[in-house]
């Protein structure tokens, strides 16, 4: 698909290029809180009026000069502009990049400095049940990005009767193998049509004490749909001004962006680690 709108923050200096578009259909896609039941997942909703040319995005991006640019939506990487907007705001912004989430379907892109990986389950049968494709594929995508040196951070839906703690634990254990590498995880919160339920606060403390007999760094959130509704009240990151591609999808600054990859933006919240920490030079 393609990049549709533009934010920028100019309290931390980052400015956000989102897609529309999935290479997955993941049923529990919380972008069906917003489209319903019978919405397809990875796809935002409403669909947005139009997306911009790659002029448009680059005078936006010239325009507040930010020290990181992170790509976000569905999954960025589907967005044919990607690799020479990377070029771009390497090349000539001389700022960071960043995938502010991806499903780890292509890591491999050339002037990608940081990717915040969203890893849907450990077990094969319920990858391929969220995903519709092998786990291997994006494991070893991650793996690959690792060697190279990209800065990662990890995300997981904790979600009862799907992806249970025992996976998670998996998924952690599994972390522990590369270098400091910061896990997030994510109370489910419900989706229209299906049936899991969101964790109990019992339960999210288990699952981190649990993840950190591997991983020092990790970090859970618990929303209610209420509290991530307000987030940007909360937290000044998600306090952002809208720099190109007016008339897209409504919220999009804070909330139904959250609510469809959720599993990521609250690690772009919570994991700054992983973006490159001030411009190149
Ligand atoms: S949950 Fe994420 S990876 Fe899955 S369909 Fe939705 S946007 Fe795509």
């Amino acid at each position: 698909m393609a990049f549709y709108k533009i934010t920028y923050n100019g309290k931390h200096d980052f400015a956000t290029v989102h897609n529309y578009g999935c290479t997955f259909r993941c049923p529990i896609c919380s972008y069906r809180i917003m489209s319903g039941a019978n919405g397809t997942p990875g796809l935002a909703y409403p669909k947005p009026e139009r997306y911009l040319t790659n002029d448009e995005i680059k005078n936006a991006l010239r325009s507040v000069s930010p020290s990181s640019v992170r790509f976000m939506g569905g999954e960025p990487t589907v967005a044919k502009a990607l690799p020479e907007m990377l070029s771009f705001v390497k090349n000539e912004l001389n700022a960071g990049t960043m995938l502010g989430h991806t499903n780890g379907s292509d890591l491999s892109l050339e002037n990608l400095d940081a990717a915040n990986v969203g890893l849907k389950a450990w077990d094969e049968d319920v990858h391929k049940f969220i995903t519709g494709i092998e786990k291997e594929k994006i494991y070893g995508n991650f793996e690959k990005a690792a060697e190279r040196g990209m800065r990662l951070a990890a995300n997981l839906i904790y979600v009862p009767g799907l992806v249970d703690i025992d996976q998670v634990e998996s998924v952690a254990e599994y972390l522990s193998s590369f270098n400091g590498i910061p896990f997030h995880i994510m109370g489910y919160i419900p989706v229209p049509g299906q049936p899991y339920r969101r964790p109990t606060s019992e339960e999210m403390k288990d699952v981190q004490r649990i993840a950190k007999k591997y991983v020092k760094d990790v970090k859970y959130s618990h929303l209610t749909p209420e509290q991530l509704l307000s987030m940007e009240m909360k937290d000044d990151r998600f306090d952002v001004e809208v720099i190109a591609g007016q008339g897209s999808p409504r919220m999009l600054t804070s909330a139904v962006k959250a609510w469809g990859p959720f599993s990521e933006i609250f690690t772009e919240a919570l994991h700054d680690t992983a973006l490159p920490e001030r411009r190149v030079e």
